[in-house]
């Protein structure tokens, strides 16, 4: 579709269809009507953009930094994707297989145990292949287990996402173990919490584990990225 069109569908969308549909079923506003269904206080949305409005300053100097260190006069937003440092290193799977679980320890032995037992489980899909779909996901599978989808490349961002995509899983199987089946499915606005937690804790292991500063610098720029990312 021409981006035009898009563009003015959207519009269309949210001028037109998303205040009728407010008005159709008597909300107040268009957030309450998208807020009332995971039950949502707007006050949480509106503290989360004060919030961040109020907190942009680290990520301003991490960006001067950049500029800085780039050495360029102006800076544009495809400058904020440059790798700072040349970086090739890469992560074998059989590799990361016995990081993923340490990382977890601060969650407890329990925790750790099932992450372990969950990645040595035969349930993930690691590499690319002919005709599979691309990206990473965890599907739920209530009284059975999750099945995990990867495209597995031996980067970094693959790690990361290996270690997201075990806090959806684990999430499920707590869930699942601890919730009967139309209580079990959790909604989007907790869904991101223990995967980033995972990612998190992924990331203090390896900063205490890199061998130098530019995997450190890798390191810092992907969490730095991906808080921007996820936010
Ligand atoms: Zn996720």
């Amino acid at each position: 579709m021409a981006a035009a069109t898009a563009a003015r569908l959207q519009e269309h969308y949210r001028k037109n269809v998303v205040p009728d549909l407010m008005k159709a079923r008597g909300y107040k506003t268009t957030l309450d009507a998208a807020l009332h269904g995971n039950n949502i206080p707007p006050a949480v949305v509106e503290n989360l953009i004060a919030s961040t409005k109020a907190g942009t300053e680290p990520l301003r100097r991490y960006h001067r930094l950049r500029k800085r260190v780039l050495g360029v006069d102006t800076y544009h937003q495809y400058d904020a994707t440059v790798p700072l440092v040349e970086f090739d290193r890469k992560y074998p799977y059989e590799e990361v297989l016995d990081w993923l679980p340490a990382s977890v320890t601060p969650l407890g032995e329990p925790y750790r145990t099932e992450l372990r037992d969950l990645l040595f489980g035969d349930w993930i899909d690691v590499y690319e292949n002919r005709g599979k779909r691309s990206g990473a996901y965890s599907a739920p599978v209530y009284g059975v287990h999750p099945y995990m989808l990867l495209n597995y490349n031996d980067t970094l961002d693959a790690v990361f996402t290996l270690a997201h995509e075990m806090g959806h899983s684990m999430h499920t199987i707590l869930s699942n173990d601890h919730q009967p089946f139309v209580y079990s499915s959790y909604t989007i606005f907790v869904a991101e919490v223990p995967s980033t937690l995972n990612e998190a804790l992924f990331l203090d292991y390896m900063l205490a584990r890199a061998e130098d500063d530019r995997e450190r610098i890798v390191l810092l720029q992907h969490a730095i990225d991906n808080i921007a990312g996820t936010f």
